[in-house]
């Protein structure tokens, strides 16, 4: 348990906290993973699921979470890596998926943020993954980044359960997911400034299709943003949804990790 943040002008301590989205195979933790790992269990992190992006990160996740009992992990390509997707890197996946604590596929789908994106090789790689996920029976994680059309429009057509991490999008955008059975992952982006709309979607997401993320390193909430993040700084993304939707935080930290639970079976 951790000091952490503060309530109506009280501090209070949080806890049960499951990071549903991490990369703590990424280089900035090589130096200090060990005792960081102590210190988070130390502040209320009970599990984290480590995402890997590319092969070569899912085989890091995948050996995290053989060394930790409170680390998970989720195998996928990215959506920035179709172009890199070498034949044969699906027999990979689902080789490493099986490994007992592989809990989800992803993260995979969309990204058509740069100019130069390949869209078709994107939504071959994103289909075939959602496929092998189907097959292996194993929920997904979903990135899609100012691809909503395209995400929606595969998301519906394919027969898989899982989570829509780092939502940015609209409370109209947020139904439809939820429509499809999603879950909508939140990371400490909701706690920047003008995120409007984000917020307005915070207030229609049913308290059991929440789940709390940090996609660390990247995302740390305020006031560490820009710094690198990690686990037990989930608690102010917690504070912050919270606070819009009037509940105690510790209460939505529970909730979010009983839906986390649920969805990857764990
Ligand atoms: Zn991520």
């Amino acid at each position: 348990m951790f000091l952490l943040i503060k309530e109506k002008e009280q501090a209070v301590e949080i806890n049960n906290i499951f990071d549903s989205h991490a990369h703590y195979d990424d280089e900035r933790y090589e130096e200090d993973r060990d005792t960081l790992f102590q210190q988070l269990h130390h502040n209320g992190v009970i599990g984290i699921l480590d995402v890997g992006c590319s092969l070569t990160a899912a085989e890091k996740a995948v050996s995290l979470a053989r060394q930790y009992p409170f680390v998970y992990a989720s195998v996928g390509l990215h959506p920035e890596e179709s172009r890199t997707a070498v034949p044969g890197y699906l027999e990979r996946l689902k080789q490493l998926a099986g490994c007992e604590k592989v809990i989800a596929i992803g993260e995979i789908g969309l990204d058509y943020h740069y100019d130069d994106t390949d869209k078709p090789s994107q939504k071959r790689i994103f289909e075939e993954q959602l496929l092998l996920a189907e097959e292996l029976k194993l929920p997904v994680i979903i990135h899609s980044r100012d691809a909503v059309e395209d995400t929606i429009d595969i998301l519906s057509r394919a027969h898989t359960r899982g989570v829509v991490h780092c939502f940015s999008g609209s409370a109209e955008t947020a139904q439809v997911y939820l429509n499809l059975g999603y879950y909508i992952g939140f990371t400490g982006l909701v706690t920047f400034p003008n995120v409007k709309k984000v917020l307005e979607a915070i207030k229609i997401i049913p308290f059991d299709r929440i789940l709390l993320e940090t996609d660390c390193p990247y995302m740390a909430p305020v006031p560490y943003r820009g710094k690198r993040c990690t686990s037990d700084m989930i608690a102010f993304t917690a504070a912050k949804i919270a606070e819009i939707r009037g509940v105690p935080v510790q209460e939505l930290v529970d909730a979010a990790t009983e839906n986390c639970k649920r969805l990857f079976e764990i």
